[in-house]
């Protein structure tokens, strides 16, 4: 009996892991569509919260002499919760959508470090047995410390804190010697505790030098990167965290742990190869070769000239139309146009328009960004296509807007071998009968680059806020339906 009741907890444990487990799995699956992500995030954030729960259990079978440790640190656990969980709610609340990538940089960084975190307490209380235990656990603390210092470094990037990509000469050699330092300095960690070798420094001190090194790293290795990239090493440093936090997972002997880091490490990869093939960059380019570096672009001599027009006319000019393709990107969400853009959509469909949306894999400024938006304002999925969907229509479409998009739909992207983004595939809005571009002035993209579409003989600029934009097209296309109906 008093054995039944022991094993409980224990069977407990190994139930709600694999409940968990099945948890994040089926949320993430649910996450792979717009349509069923808000419930997906839902249904995965249960799985976090039975694990965390779960948790507790471990060490019910303590004895009584260490009862009193264990007590504290649930106290500690707890506390931590609380307050993470507090500052979590928080600015997860308050968050603007602009700034929703620097918030996942922010929380990558954090998983990293607290994954980091449990390898420095393994490390310093001896507690990693062997040398596979050793070396998963350094390992783990090498990705986590990377991934913190670099997704602090990203963060500040996307925050405007640093505002220029910082390369130094030989950028390369200098990041290699630092990434072979640090695994030189793991290496010999193991020899030293495992007896291979006596060490004339003393073992914590050597593990503060890894760390330091592994955190140098991160910050060598993210500094240099500026301009299309960033959104490509986001989401490898959310594979990144995934991975350390899988590692120290199994060298807690923690399934739950192990499955979520895995699943996340597994789903960040995922999205950094697509992330990367929708901007025609190779990973071992990213990686290794051309980290960051931004080709200064020789901008040969544009033709044509920027042509404004009136809000008013753009707006009944497409009330005229047979089709409009509408293409959005980061000037809309810092508009916030999203429920503008959809009341004149729905205008427009009343007046017998064809409206379709083509949205960019890396329109705004983080993967999906576009999606959630115009859920946000109610457009339904069915009119929301992605590039290889739609971009052959533009040549049969009459109107193609862009709204506060620039290196989505920047031709240079095709032709100019110099370009900073030449051979990321855009959308064809250049190709369309017409095309209205919505931007405030003269401001350049993500990419810092001129955009030759603008200068089109098709083209014509329609300047302002997208939002003020919006209600003044809004405005003339009612005041057409008002006067039809009089
Ligand atoms: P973009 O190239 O950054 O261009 C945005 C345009 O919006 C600017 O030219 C700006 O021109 C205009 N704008 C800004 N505020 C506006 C407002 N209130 N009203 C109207 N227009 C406004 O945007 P994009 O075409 O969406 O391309 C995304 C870029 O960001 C790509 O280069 C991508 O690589 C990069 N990026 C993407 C991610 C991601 O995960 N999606 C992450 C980081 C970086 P004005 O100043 O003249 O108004």
């Amino acid at each position: 009996m008093t054995d039944l009741l022991k094993i409980i907890p224990q069977l407990t444990i190994g139930a709600v892991d694999l409940a968990a487990a099945f948890l994040f799995m089926y949320g993430l699956k649910r996450m792979s569509s717009p349509v069923t992500a808000p419930s997906g995030i839902k249904v995965a954030g249960l799985g976090m919260a039975v694990a965390i729960l779960v948790s507790f259990l471990y060490g019910f079978d303590v004895s009584a002499t260490a009862r009193p440790l264990l007590m504290a640190n649930i106290g500690l656990a707890l506390l931590a919760l609380v307050v993470g969980g507090g500052l979590a709610w928080w600015s997860g609340r308050k968050v603007a959508m602009t700034a929703m990538p620097q918030m996942v940089a922010l929380y990558n960084g954090m998983g990293g470090g607290a994954a980091a975190a449990i390898a420095a307490v393994e490390l310093l209380g001896n507690k990693a047995d062997g040398v596979s235990q050793m070396v998963v656990t350094l390992f783990g603390a090498l990705i986590g410390a990377v991934s913190l210092s670099g997704s602090l470094i990203a963060w500040a990037k996307l925050d405007g804190v640093i505002k220029q990509p910082l390369r130094i000469r030989g950028q390369q050699i200098v990041n290699g010697l630092v990434a072979v330092a640090t695994l030189a300095v793991g290496g010999y960690i193991v020899a030293v505790t495992q007896g291979l070798v006596t060490s004339p420094v003393a073992t914590p001190e050597l593990i503060y030098v890894f760390f330091g090194a592994a955190l140098l790293f991160g910050v060598l290795m993210t500094l240099p990167i500026g301009g299309a990239d960033m959104p490509v090493v986001i989401s490898i440093y959310n594979a990144f965290t995934g991975l350390a936090v899988g590692l120290e997972g199994f060298v807690l002997q923690n399934p739950a742990l192990m499955i979520a880091g895995m699943v996340v490490g597994a789903a960040g990869t995922l999205l950094t190869l697509l992330m990367a093939k929708a901007m025609n960059r190779s990973i071992s380019n990213i990686l290794f070769t051309n980290f960051g570096a931004v080709v200064e672009q020789m901008q040969g001599e544009i033709k044509g000239s920027l042509k404004p027009v009136e809000a008013s006319d753009a707006g009944i000019f497409m009330r005229y139309a047979a089709s409009v393709i509408i293409v959005p990107g980061y000037g809309l969400a810092v508009a916030q146009g999203q429920q503008k853009l959809y009341e004149l959509v729905k205008l427009l469909q009343a007046a017998g328009v064809s409206v379709k949306f083509a949205v960019h894999p890396v329109a705004g400024r983080m993967p999906g960004q576009m999606d959630v938006l115009l859920a946000e304002a109610g457009v339904p999925y069915d009119m929301i296509f992605q590039l290889d969907d739609i971009n052959d229509e533009f040549a049969s479409t009459d109107v193609a807007l862009v709204i506060g998009a620039n290196d989505v739909v920047n031709p240079a992207a095709r032709t100019d071998k110099s370009s900073p983004i030449y051979g990321m595939p855009i959308l064809n809005a250049d190709k369309a009968r017409k095309v209205y571009v919505v931007k405030r002035g003269q401001g350049k993209g993500y990419a810092g680059i001129v955009n030759a579409l603008f200068y089109g003989d098709n083209c014509d600029m329609v300047y302002g806020d997208a939002a003020a934009v919006l209600t003044r097209m809004i405005e003339a296309v009612r005041a057409l339906a008002t006067k039809a109906a009089a």
